[in-house]
């Protein structure tokens, strides 16, 4: 019989991953430096250990269990198969194991002998269990490794205490073995366990690309000589620190939220250090990074009476590209960083070229993207909304446009998740919606009626707090009406924070501007959970509305999603509807509005305004 009490996936047992967290919780760590510290501190996390039994009666192995459970301990797994321990400790690799000497077939010291032969098994702490007191096993015992000795029947307060003490010292000597002790950093050994696992997990599960950024500082020698190695070291530890803050201010890197996606940063040696991106929506988006920890490093450090100025070539690596096991990308990595260093002063490379140019791209689209607003260079386009019943025009959506000196007009796709990235989103998302309202109340004032606007809302813009505050600034401003304004909000984004957004949306619902979820149907969400939210409309997803090709084609998931549209008292709106049979069937499921290319695409105000307002015209679509 072999058990695993509530099933622990992969556990990292040698790394605890809590000195990625932060600089505050890595200093505190630091701190621990003897076993007992350890023990009488870290009791919690230790109870997160994995604790394997091994005892060919059943009967012994419940009664183990019981207790470790009073005790805390959730990561519990028990054999009473002696012949198939040997598989579930290589599976599940504990960092503890609790063994029965007699037992038939094998004998524990049989298994303890297999396991300090081979490679992982080969130092998993050990507490055999003895029904007597005997010397000569016991001697033996010693000899294969044992760590500590339990006699049966096992009393619980002794079980408990040896097995907190030999976790307590198990994790010490894993924390020796895989941190830096000047900067609490996870050393060389710690980042390729991290980066092996990153690598194998983008390949299996995530179907992102990771990247790997060597950092190397220029001139460290010649400041511990100069200064001294205490400077050195306030410096090693200053810059972990400054690193550390360009990896945790960053939220916009597309990481995927789990927590085993999280950039973290290691000490390979000296003054060279690690960052580990597992997740990376774009290959490119590490160049970011790169260049916030260059700018990060280039400011002055004031340390220990001393102003020092400092420069560090980087170096990036992106997986599975640049190579697909930790070997070549480390050296691909190093390859890259000190290609940087010769090149010029301050900077990062790619190891591979193609992704070079791309970031030169990049950051020249970036910097002009930066002035775009100043430069006037944005535009709003309008697309008509239609109400299928009528054929009216009901309202438009206003899209944004970047009219590039060289390019002339870029979409969207191309501009907003790079402004998103780049932390321009609000001021973009500003001056959509002044324009928008300014618009609204042109178009009113010109006797052309008063037409809904609605406007797309990013991420990041929801989460900003001060967005009930910029609008009512903005009406304030323009003397545009709440009600004339309709905020999109995609289906993704709404889910992402729920209870954040609810908060915010409520605050901008009793404004009277209405609310949209956009996008909808590609993010899975539940009935239940939108009624959550304050909501008027919901726009279909063109998607959907792409699969119906010819006459007769039906859509189960557009018919689903009106009904359950209607049974919420919610505006359905379909978007993307090119062709006459789209329309036809939407109409029969009384679909409310639509928008598409059968229409109109996307104009400019001033064409907008001749085609389709006073907005009581009939747009003029295909009778259906
Ligand atoms: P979206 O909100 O889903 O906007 C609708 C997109 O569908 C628009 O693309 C529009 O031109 C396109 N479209 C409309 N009718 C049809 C049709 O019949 N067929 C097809 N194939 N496409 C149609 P556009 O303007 O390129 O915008 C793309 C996305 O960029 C938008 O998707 C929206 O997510 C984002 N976006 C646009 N303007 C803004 C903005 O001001 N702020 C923010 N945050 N995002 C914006
Ligand atoms: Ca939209
Ligand atoms: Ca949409």
């Amino acid at each position: 019989m072999s058990k695993v009490t509530q099933a622990s996936n992969y556990v990292w047992t040698t790394t605890d991953g809590s000195a990625n967290r932060s600089p505050e919780a890595r200093k505190d760590q630091t701190a621990m430096s003897d076993v007992a510290l350890y023990a009488s501190r870290d009791v919690d996390g230790l109870r997160d250990s994995t604790v394997m039994m091994v005892d060919e009666e059943p009967i012994n192995l419940e009664v183990t269990q019981i207790y470790l459970e009073e005790a805390g301990y959730t990561r519990l797994i028990s054999t009473s198969d002696t012949t198939d321990a040997m598989r579930l400790l290589n599976s599940e690799r504990p960092d503890v194991l609790l063994l029965d000497v007699k037992m038939p077939g094998i004998s524990g010291l049989g298994i303890l002998r297999e396991m300090r032969s081979t490679g992982i098994l080969k130092d998993v702490p050990t507490i055999i269990l003895t029904a007597s007191s005997d010397p000569e096993t016991k001697l033996q015992a010693l000899e294969l490794g044992a760590t500590d000795f339990l006699s049966k029947p096992v009393d619980p307060s002794e079980l408990v205490l040896r097995i907190r003490n030999t976790l307590a010292a198990k994790a010490y000597r894993d924390r020796l073995a895989n941190y830096d002790r000047l900067t609490g950093l996870p050393n060389r050994r710690n980042f390729i366990e991290q980066l092996g696992w990153a690598i194998d997990h983008s390949q299996r599960y995530m179907k992102k690309p990771g990247a790997v950024l060597l950092v190397d500082l220029d001139g460290f020698k010649q400041i511990n000589d100069a200064l001294g190695p205490a400077t050195g070291d306030a410096l090693l530890r200053s810059v972990a620190d400054r690193i550390g803050e360009c990896l945790f201010s960053v939220d916009t890197l597309g990481r995927v939220e789990r927590d085993d996606a999280e950039p973290s940063l290691s000490r390979m040696a000296g003054d060279e250090y690690a960052v580990l991106l597992p997740v990376l929506t774009r290959p490119d988006s590490a160049a970011q990074v790169a260049q916030r920890i260059l700018e990060s490093i280039a400011e002055p450090f004031s340390l220990m009476g001393h102003e020092l100025q400092i420069s560090c070539g980087i170096g990036i690596a992106v997986f599975p590209g640049d190579g697909t096991d930790t070997d070549s990308i480390v050296r691909n990595a190093s390859v890259a960083m000190h290609h940087a260093k010769q090149e010029k002063k301050n900077s990062y490379q790619f190891y591979s070229h193609e992704l070079n140019a791309r970031a030169v791209h990049y950051l020249k689209t970036g910097n002009q993207l930066r002035k775009a607003i100043e430069r006037d260079e944005l535009r709003l386009f309008y697309q008509p909304k239609i109400n299928i019943q009528t054929g009216m025009v009901c309202g438009c959506e206003a899209l944004v446009r970047w009219e590039h000196p060289q390019r002339g007009l870029v979409e969207p796709d191309e501009f907003i998740e790079m402004a998103e990235e780049m932390g321009l989103i609000q001021s973009f998302g500003e001056w959509v919606m002044r324009t928008a309202c300014k618009q609204s109340n042109a178009w009113r004032s010109a006797g052309l009626g008063a037409l809904q606007i609605s406007i797309n809302i990013s991420s990041h813009q929801i989460l900003e707090a001060h967005l009930a505050a910029t609008l009512r600034k903005i009406f304030a401003e323009t003397g545009a009406v709440p009600s004339s304004l309709i905020l999109e909000i995609t289906e993704g984004v709404l889910l992402k924070n729920a209870e954040i957004n609810i908060r915010v949306l409520e605050n901008i619902k009793a404004m009277g501007i209405k609310l949209s979820i956009d996008d909808f149907g590609t993010g899975y969400s539940s009935l239940s959970y939108l009624n959550s939210f304050p909501l008027d409309e919901l726009k279909i997803d063109r998607t959907f509305v792409a699969q119906i090709k010819k006459a007769g084609d039906h859509s189960a998931i557009i018919a689903a999603i009106i009904a359950m549209a209607h049974s919420m008292g919610l505006t359905v709106v379909a978007e993307g509807v090119e062709n006459a049979h789209q329309l036809a069937f939407l109409k029969s499921l009384h679909c409310h509005e639509y928008q598409g290319f059968i229409v109109s695409r996307p104009v400019p105000p001033e064409e907008f305004a001749a085609r389709f307002l006073p907005s009581k015209v009939a747009a003029q679509h295909p009778k259906t």
